[in-house]
């Protein structure tokens, strides 16, 4: 039996004899189905056809993972490393032994988490290559998952899963759509690692808030507004987005709030609503 991975979001499903039906994934609003159809591949394919795991350092502490060539959505998950152990954030739909040993070298992995379902990727794989450690999946979430796993451990609201390293749900894109808070990051000023549960945007100046990104389909104030409530207890200077490229170096919660009002400003929110 092989666990099937789509080819369109990364997400790996549940061993099957067969090709699955469909992915849930990408027939939800949220995603699509590429033009010409499901298609399916596994490790054993990816491995062959040239796919490998690049590591880059990012910041002292924080160290990127890719697909090479870029697979799926083209996400990279981050590794972040601290004196308490590690902690992967997001994950990316490939996995290997070159990997595995080179992340062993930066000190392994204490614990992974997930800014929401369109980055599960082939999380039970990554798990499993580091003795099983959890994975941390918001309560509201947990109907995504497409390959349920021993290592899954609900959580909702906030998670300090090591020291300075923090998880705080905050919704919108998907219900249980988090962000990391890092205290480290940042030369001590701290982090925010998000996905795309704020997205930074091309001018990474700026961030934004939808429900799908790549169907552009937004979200009503109360949730944009409930975003920015969520991140604003915690100190940060830089913001990591969910791609190599979309990362805002400095500006923290004041580049979120301003983004935040041109948003509302668009859409024709009133102040109460
Ligand atoms: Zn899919
Ligand atoms: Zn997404």
């Amino acid at each position: 039996m092989d666990a099937f991975i789509c080819v369109t979001c990364g997400v790996q499903q549940v061993p099957s004899e067969r090709l699955p039906s469909s992915c849930r994934i990408c027939e939800d609003e949220r995603q699509y189905v590429r033009l010409g159809g499901q298609e399916w591949t596994t490790l054993g394919k990816m491995g062959a056809n040239g796919h490998r795991i690049e590591l880059r350092d990012l910041e002292p502490g924080l160290t990127g993972v890719g697909i090479e060539p870029s697979f799926g959505i083209g996400q990279r998950a981050l590794l972040v490393k601290t004196s308490k152990g590690n902690v992967l954030w997001d994950c990316v739909g490939f996995i290997d032994d070159a990997a595995v040993g080179a992340i062993r070298s930066l000190g392994g992995i204490a614990g992974m988490a997930m800014s929401h379902p369109h980055f599960y990727g082939a999380m039970v794989e990554w798990s499993r290559a580091f003795a099983g450690v959890p994975i941390h999946v918001p309560e509201a979430d947990l109907a995504w998952i497409q390959r349920p796993d021993d290592g899954v451990r609900p959580w909702s609201g906030s998670l300090e899963v090591v020291p300075g390293v923090t998880l705080v749900q905050c919704g919108g894109h998907f219900d249980g759509s988090a962000v990391l808070h890092w205290t480290g990051g940042a030369g001590g000023r701290g982090a925010l690692l998000v996905g795309d549960t704020i997205t930074v945007v091309q001018d990474v100046r700026y961030v934004s808030f939808m429900r799908s990104y790549p169907n552009h389909i937004p979200l009503p104030a109360s949730q944009v507004r409930r975003i920015v409530d969520a991140v604003r207890p915690y100190p940060f200077d830089r913001v990591y987005g969910g791609w190599w490229d979309r990362v805002m170096p400095s500006g923290g919660i004041e580049a979120i709030e301003r983004s935040a009002r041109r948003y509302l400003r668009w859409i024709g929110a009133r102040e109460s609503e």
